[in-house]
């Protein structure tokens, strides 16, 4: 029986564990193979402490990805352990359709104040996806009340992720993702990927955002203004490789979608809540005022799964004015409003406000700087960083940022050798990405670094001596 490490998403996981011959794995992971599907096990991680988690083998390894982008205070927060804790003895749940619970309203209220402009109500779901999946719903909601059903289509970028609900994960344009996944391409089109790095040869990047605004305006003029309903983008495409796009790049969409009434939905599951040194950074990192922002993960520093929409009151005041007062939108899950993981969002929220949101914005620099020095290497095309998280990207061959030869394993045969050394890496194609826990110090960062620039390098040697990449100068 073969075992295949999945790729992307899943990649960054420990090494894969091989089943006995015929032996089933009832657990099933995110973004298993079909040929590996139900036969194919992961190797646990057993513990966390701080930026460290330790391995089935005992392994102490750097998080380099903070699990999926999450654990952002780290793991073993006391404070988090015991908000969980104490909510659970107080109050474990009520339900969201017929009451209220008191860490929801206090949460709710603690965002509206730190959220930019006039985002001043919430919506909590149990994760990213559906924050999207909410977003995008109330997009039609609201079109339909207001008498033009019509205005529907969402318009998403290439390079981007959203999730893996039907309608979020329709979205995504990740290379191979959706092979083969049916998708709801009717109510969906995309538009180029705002990587630089990959701009067509000879494009400066100033023509390059001219460029893209003007093919966002080519499409609304070819599918018409009327029926389209949202833009959505997450301001740096994060399991996209790190995608950072132009100076003005955000700002220019925000003017187009503003121009024809398009609704601008920042997907900031991963940018919110101290990555970039910030709460919400559309508007702090990108100067961009988003009509919503869907959120997750670093909410609740992955102690709990929660997420989130924030909504502009021009959205429900405009709702409250239709002449449609009884229209229901008809959405809610379960665990909505959830106490728990409300009450360790607000925990979350004070520990980044005391301390940790300083620590990122005055060891960004340094981070940046030391990732940088990657760049050296003769396997590493581009090093893009942005607050607490960069994405090393290696190509065959530097003059052309080739990727194709190398890229379907050069991510993990990275990951594989750093993993020896300590250090968990997310691979990704021909990419790694990191962004560890934010409470990361300066020392560790030179040590993630260090052990990265080892395993780049013994991955090089691999290369050359498997013959499957010529050069090796640094
Ligand atoms: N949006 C973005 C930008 C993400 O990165 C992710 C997950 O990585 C999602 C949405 C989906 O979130 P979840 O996996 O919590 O459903």
């Amino acid at each position: 029986m073969t075992v295949s490490h999945s790729e992307g998403l899943a990649g960054a996981s420990v090494r894969a564990a091989p089943s006995e011959a015929g032996e089933i794995a009832p657990l099933v992971q995110p973004w298993p193979r079909a040929g590996g599907i139900g036969a194919t096990s992961l190797g646990p991680i057993i513990s966390g402490d701080g930026v460290y988690v330790e391995d089935a083998q005992g392994r102490r390894l750097i998080d380099g990805p903070a699990g999926m982008w999450c654990v952002n205070v780290g793991h073993r927060n006391k404070a988090l352990a015991d908000a969980l804790h104490d909510q659970a003895m107080q109050l474990t749940y009520t339900s969201p359709w017929y009451t209220s619970n008191n860490p929801a309203e206090t949460l709710a209220r603690a965002l509206a104040d730190r959220a930019p402009g006039d985002l001043k109500h919430v919506f909590f779901t149990t994760g990213g996806s559906s924050a999207v999946e909410t977003a995008l719903r109330l997009m039609q909601f609201y079109n339909n009340v207001r008498g033009r059903p019509e205005k529907k289509l969402i318009v998403s970028r290439h390079g981007g992720y959203h999730g893996s609900t039907y309608l979020s994960a329709s979205l995504n344009g990740r290379p191979r993702v959706d092979d083969w996944m049916d998708s709801a391409t009717g109510l969906t089109c995309k538009l180029s990927c705002p990587d630089p790095f990959r701009r067509p040869a000879g494009v400066s990047r100033d023509a390059f955002e001219d460029f893209l605004e003007a093919e966002f305006r080519e499409l609304i003029e070819q599918k018409g203004a009327e029926r389209i309903g949202a833009f959505i983008a997450e301001p740096v495409q994060a399991s996209g490789g790190l995608l950072v796009p132009t100076e003005h790049y955000l700002e220019r969409m925000r003017a187009v979608c503003s121009e024809h009434d398009i609704l601008f939905i920042a997907d900031e599951v991963v940018t919110a809540f101290g990555r970039l040194g910030h709460i919400f950074a559309s508007r702090d990192v990108f100067r961009v005022q988003p009509d919503m922002i869907t959120f997750a993960k670093g909410v609740t520093s992955g102690y709990f799964p929660l997420g989130g929409v924030m909504v502009s009151a021009r959205i429900f005041e405009e709702l409250r004015r239709s002449n449609h007062p009884d229209a229901m939108f008809l959405h809610g899950f379960t665990y909505s409003s959830h106490p728990i993981g409300c009450a360790v969002a607000l925990r979350n929220l004070e520990l980044l406000e005391n301390g940790i949101l300083d620590h990122v914005r005055s060891l960004s620099g340094y981070f940046q700087e030391r990732m940088k020095t990657l760049a050296f290497l003769a396997l590493v095309g581009d090093v893009r960083v942005c607050g607490l998280m960069a994405g090393v990207e290696c190509v065959a061959d530097r003059t052309s940022n080739n990727p194709l030869q190398l890229d379907l394993d050069v991510g993990k045969r990275i990951d594989r050798h750093c993993q020896e050394l300590g250090l968990l890496v997310r691979p990704l194609i021909n990419m790694c990405v990191i962004s560890p826990p934010l409470v990361i110090t300066k020392d560790q960062v030179d040590q993630l670094v260090e052990i990265l620039h080892k395993g780049i390098s013994l991955t090089m040697d691999d290369l050359v001596r498997e013959r499957l990449w010529l050069g090796r100068s640094e």
